[in-house]
């Protein structure tokens, strides 16, 4: 039976829409708009895209958007002032430092300059911790957004199996704290891990964040499991056998003869990020009002 695709742009502009309705309730009941920071070092033609497309989405919800850029020399100093002056700045609910920043820079450190009640990422160890130790904080973008999706397709957790491809302090380990936290069994793989196709064929839900086009094929699907394809690998139109050249970890194709439910690439995952920043920026501007 083919799988039931996952509509990651309809879950998404509900999630907008609802940020978009409580922005509104906010302002209505005489509260400051919320106000998203992106902070860009540098000319990266693929970062500035990102943040131009937050800039929007921040518009478009009706929160404030503060657009910083520094240029690709500027010192650590220079960028570490520009937090710091974010960080005090009461317009300012959520900050965002676009990663990754220029070598000479040191983006794990700058990152936790961040004010935890402003890092939107959820990057900073603060953070992290609270994530790691079950206690409410900020959560990353798109690992929440996985959530959300799992939650809509009303995927069963609670004594799951759960296999997440990729280890990232971006994606992998708090994609797993989070699987956890609902009471899936969770397994994390990494490029050392032996025999990832039996690992992942074991697997009720699976999830892909790896980077490698098309790593896992057929025999990686367990059938009926749910697969989630967090990777976004640009290949030529011609390689990749659609218009926007982007395909994921996950052989598509083969999986959805296989899954009971998966995510395509583009249009599963993707914009989910987007809609959790604007969520997170929401909710730092709530508890720094006070409000819940
Ligand atoms: P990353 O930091 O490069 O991590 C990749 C992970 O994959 C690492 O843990 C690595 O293992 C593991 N890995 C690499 N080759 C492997 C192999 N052959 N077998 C098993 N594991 C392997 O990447 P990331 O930031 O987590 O992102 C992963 C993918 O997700 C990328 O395609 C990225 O573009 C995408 N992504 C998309 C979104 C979105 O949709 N908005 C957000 C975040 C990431 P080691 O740790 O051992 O090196």
């Amino acid at each position: 039976m083919a799988a039931t695709i996952i509509d990651g742009k309809q879950i998404a502009a509900h999630v907008r829409a609802q940020v978009a309705r409580d922005v509104a309730g906010l302002v209505a009941a005489g509260g400051r708009a919320p106000g998203l920071a992106t902070v860009l070092v540098g000319e990266d033609p693929a970062s500035a895209i990102y943040v131009g497309g937050k800039q929007r989405a921040c518009r478009e919800v009706g929160m404030e958007p503060f657009d910083r850029r520094l240029p690709a020399e500027a010192s650590f100093e220079e960028v570490a002032e520009e937090l710091e002056r974010l960080n005090a700045d009461r317009a300012v609910s959520g900050v965002l430092l676009q990663l990754p920043v220029p070598a000479h820079l040191d983006g794990p450190t700058l990152t936790a300059m961040i004010s935890p009640d402003k890092d939107v990422d959820g990057l900073t160890p603060v953070n992290a911790g609270l994530l790691s130790l079950g206690r409410p904080g900020l959560r990353p973008c798109t690992p929440s957004g996985v959530m959300e999706m799992l939650a809509q397709t009303e995927v069963v957790l609670e004594g799951a199996e759960a296999v997440v491809v990729g280890r990232s302090n971006l994606f992998g380990k708090p994609m797993a704290q989070l699987l956890l936290a609902e009471n899936a069994t969770v397994t994390v793989c990494h490029s050392r891990t032996r025999d990832l196709r039996a690992v992942c064929a074991r697997a009720d839900v699976l999830i892909a964040a790896v980077g490698r086009p098309r790593l896992l094929t057929r025999d990686f699907v367990k059938p009926g499991a749910v697969v989630i394809d967090v990777g976004m690998n640009r290949l030529s139109p011609e390689e990749a056998g659609n218009k926007s050249g982007l395909v994921g970890d996950v052989d598509f194709a083969a999986a959805s003869e296989l899954a009971s439910a998966i995510t395509p690439v583009p249009g599963g995952v993707g914009p989910m990020t987007i809609a959790f920043l604007l969520r997170n920026t929401l909710d730092a501007a709530r508890s720094q009002a006070g409000v819940q």
